[in-house]
């Protein structure tokens, strides 16, 4: 019999990072018994590392910014993939998100008149990022975890609440029985940090009945039981070999959904940020924020042209300069000049990057020039951009106020995710299960903008939780039941890497998935090379059921990476078969094969569902599915001429009518 320590709660979120805190606070101020899954330290979600800031049209750098204009600019963004009715909710949402935040205890920079004060990001209209410094993540992160802690000390729990240890000496019983754990004495909100979750639990009628877990500390097992789930658990990007994302980005939400029956969309689009540190070997990947540019760095190749320039495409030419001067000009007479090429969305960004290294105009180490050192005051450099000044001088031995920085392009956001309904965050097909922030799909469309990914975690964490009460309220107390046999079945698959020998190792499965995905599903694709990469999955694949590790289950990196590797390939394989089907390029996805965006396929998302075999391996299939129309009031805010470029000639005309 499975020995495992039991919790029950009404709402379990899984990710404590700003999507996870805030659907959390959404759950608890709604009355329900919360707890808070983290398989990293509290405090230590990926969140934290976010810089640049959050983007909200709160209208205080440029009074003409609206969340109309947000919406527009995050659709233009997306290449009009979005979901529209989310990008339309985080428009309107996000500048009272921002201000809550600051009843929370945010600190923001502030404008010369005490307002907010609000920096330019690439695709943004108008300065729109509320910021801190470099370190806006770390400041919403302290801000959540204070709402926390102030709401646990009002439900007069432990003062510890938020330490797992709390949790280690409830319901635990050994002997194969489990225990009913003592949940009035944990109080209402609870974190188990250091906690990691490998299966959702379902009933019998498919609806969410907990999760599975092992404290990564002593590898025992633990379940939640709870009729809501929030996934909260971010992106994947350490699928791929150069990337800025945490050890913590393997994709687990993402497959979590897939296994339990629920759907994964767009996850043919990878955002690569342009900007990642090149040198030293050690360090790749690591991000470079957009702040440099939104601050006046340009980018140079090695011949010292201001590359940008050429690489501007039809669809933004009416918003961007054409020369220096005018670029140079635009920061501080924002209203009668056209903004710098360096501040187009991302994906143009680092297109033109790989081109130009690829044309041989690149930096010693294969990147590009990013120069701020002749752009601004070295005492400016330091005041704006604190954290970018300590990690080249830490990591690399240069000085930004002096010297530039050599930058390409890093695998830094996943725009797929799981199917949710816009409104309610409510994961397609499983009841129960609700799905936000970077894990959930949709709302960035095709690309994302810079800052839209911390107004996204405040406006859809937010939504998840209360939707996730009100399910649970609905209830009225009949909770789905968890079958010993499926927990059973949880605990012997986390177990299956003890039970081989000379099996595979998993540190080698999981380079090869990463070398697998940077060579031939990264940046530009092409269709053979893909077909390979499923080729090398499909074995990988295999290979990962005779993942076999050493030792025993306390703290042992080896099977946790075992346990993580069938996510990763999972994930992987969403992305590598999406991405082979879509024959065009449009934002993170870029086709070398198909160049051009194709209105018909605009029309059109991939989603990725998931079957699992008894053998434990989770086959992907990927249907089309059409994309929701956009609502006339919504189209009117874009010119006729603008949509000619992403609607379909069938399409237009009755998109226009409507906007008579
Ligand atoms: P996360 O913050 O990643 O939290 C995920 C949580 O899930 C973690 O607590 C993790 O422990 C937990 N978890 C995962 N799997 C499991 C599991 N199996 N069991 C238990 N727990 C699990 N965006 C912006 O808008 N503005 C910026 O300025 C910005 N800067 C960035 C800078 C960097 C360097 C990077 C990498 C990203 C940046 N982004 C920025 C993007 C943004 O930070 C992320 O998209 C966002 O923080 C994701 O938040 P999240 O709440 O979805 O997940």
């Amino acid at each position: 019999m499975t020995e495992y320590e039991e919790h029950r709660y009404d709402v379990v979120i899984i990710g404590a990072g700003g999507a996870g805190l805030r659907a959390a606070i959404a759950a608890r101020e709604a009355g329900m018994r919360t707890a808070i899954i983290c398989k990293s330290l509290f405090g230590k979600a990926h969140t934290v590392m976010a810089e640049g800031g959050i983007a909200a049209s709160m209208g205080n750098a440029n009074a003409r910014d609206n969340w109309q204009v947000h919406f527009r600019d995050t659709m233009r963004g997306g290449k009009f993939l979005n979901n529209p009715r989310m990008a339309e909710l985080h428009a309107k949402e996000a500048p009272d998100r921002v201000w809550e935040l600051e009843t929370y205890g945010a600190l923001f920079d502030r404008t010369a008149d005490g307002k907010i004060s609000q920096r330019n990001f690439g695709g943004h209209e108008y300065p729109r990022l509320a910021h801190v410094g470099d370190r806006t993540g770390l400041e919403l992160i302290r801000t959540l975890q204070q709402k926390i802690v102030s709401l646990q000390q009002d439900d007069g729990a432990h003062s510890d609440g938020r330490h797992s240890d709390g949790a280690h000496s409830n319901g635990v019983r050994s002997n194969g029985s489990h225990s009913h754990a003592a949940t009035a004495s944990e109080g209402k909100l609870k974190v188990f940090a250091e906690l990691t979750v490998t299966e959702l639990l379902r009933d019998a009628g498919g609806a969410i009945a907990g999760v599975f877990g092992y404290w990564r500390e002593s590898g025992r097992f633990v379940v939640l039981r709870a009729p809501a789930v929030v996934l909260a658990t971010g992106g994947i990007g350490k699928s791929f070999k150069v990337t800025s994302n945490s050890w913590e980005y393997t994709g687990d939400g993402h497959a979590l959904a897939l296994r339990a029956g629920s759907t994964l969309l767009n996850m043919e689009f990878v955002q690569f940020h342009p900007t990642g540190m090149v040198w030293p070997p050690s360090v790749k990947g690591i991000l470079v924020t957009e702040s440099v540019r939104g601050d006046g760095g340009v980018l140079r190749n090695s011949e010292g042209t201001r590359f940008m320039f050429d690489y501007v495409p039809d669809v933004f030419r009416k918003s961007y300069a054409q020369t220096e001067d005018e670029a140079d000009r635009w920061y501080s007479d924002p209203e009668h000049n056209k903004r710098p090429p360096e501040l187009l969305p991302r994906d143009e960004v680092a297109r033109a990057i790989n081109s130009e290294v690829k044309a041989g105009r690149g930096s010693p180490h294969g990147g590009v020039f990013l120069d701020v050192s002749t752009r601004l005051p070295a005492e400016e450099i330091i005041r704006r951009l604190p954290s970018m000044h300590h990690q080249f001088k830490e990591l690399a031995d240069v000085d930004i106020t002096k010297e530039p920085m050599e930058v390409g392009p890093t695998c830094h956001y996943v725009m797929g995710g799981v199917e949710v309904n816009p409104d309610t965050a409510a994961a397609t097909g499983v009841p129960g299960l609700f799905a936000a922030g970077e894990v959930a799909g949709g709302m960035h469309g095709s690309n994302r903008l810079g800052g839209n990914s911390l107004s996204d975690l405040l406006v859809f964490g937010r939504r998840a939780g209360i939707s996730a009460a009100e399910y649970v309220t609905g209830l009225a107390g009949r909770y789905p039941a968890v079958s010993e046999s499926s927990v059973a079945t949880a605990a012997t698959a986390a177990l299956a890497p003890f039970q081989t020998d000379a099996g595979e190792n998993p540190y080698t499965l999981h380079q090869e998935l990463q070398q697998t995905m940077n060579d031939l599903v990264g940046i530009i694709r092409k269709a053979a090379e893909m077909r390979h990469a499923l080729d090398r999955l499909a074995d990988l694949k295999v290979r990962a059921t005779r993942v076999c590790v050493e030792g025993h289950r306390q703290f042992n990196p080896g099977w946790h990476l075992a346990l993580d590797l069938r996510n990763m390939i999972a994930v992987s394989e969403c992305v590598a078969r999406a991405a082979l089907l879509r024959e065009e390029s449009r934002g993170g996805h870029t086709r070398d094969d198909f160049p051009a965006m194709s209105a018909e396929w605009r029309r059109k998302n991939l989603v990725c569902a998931g079957t699992v075999t008894p053998a434990g391996v989770v086959d992907i299939s990927v249907s089309e599915q059409p994309i929701p129309d956009i609502r006339p009031d919504l189209l009117r805010l874009f010119e006729s001429d603008e949509l000619s470029k992403y609607l379909t000639e069938s399409e237009l005309p009755a998109q226009l009518a409507k906007e008579t």
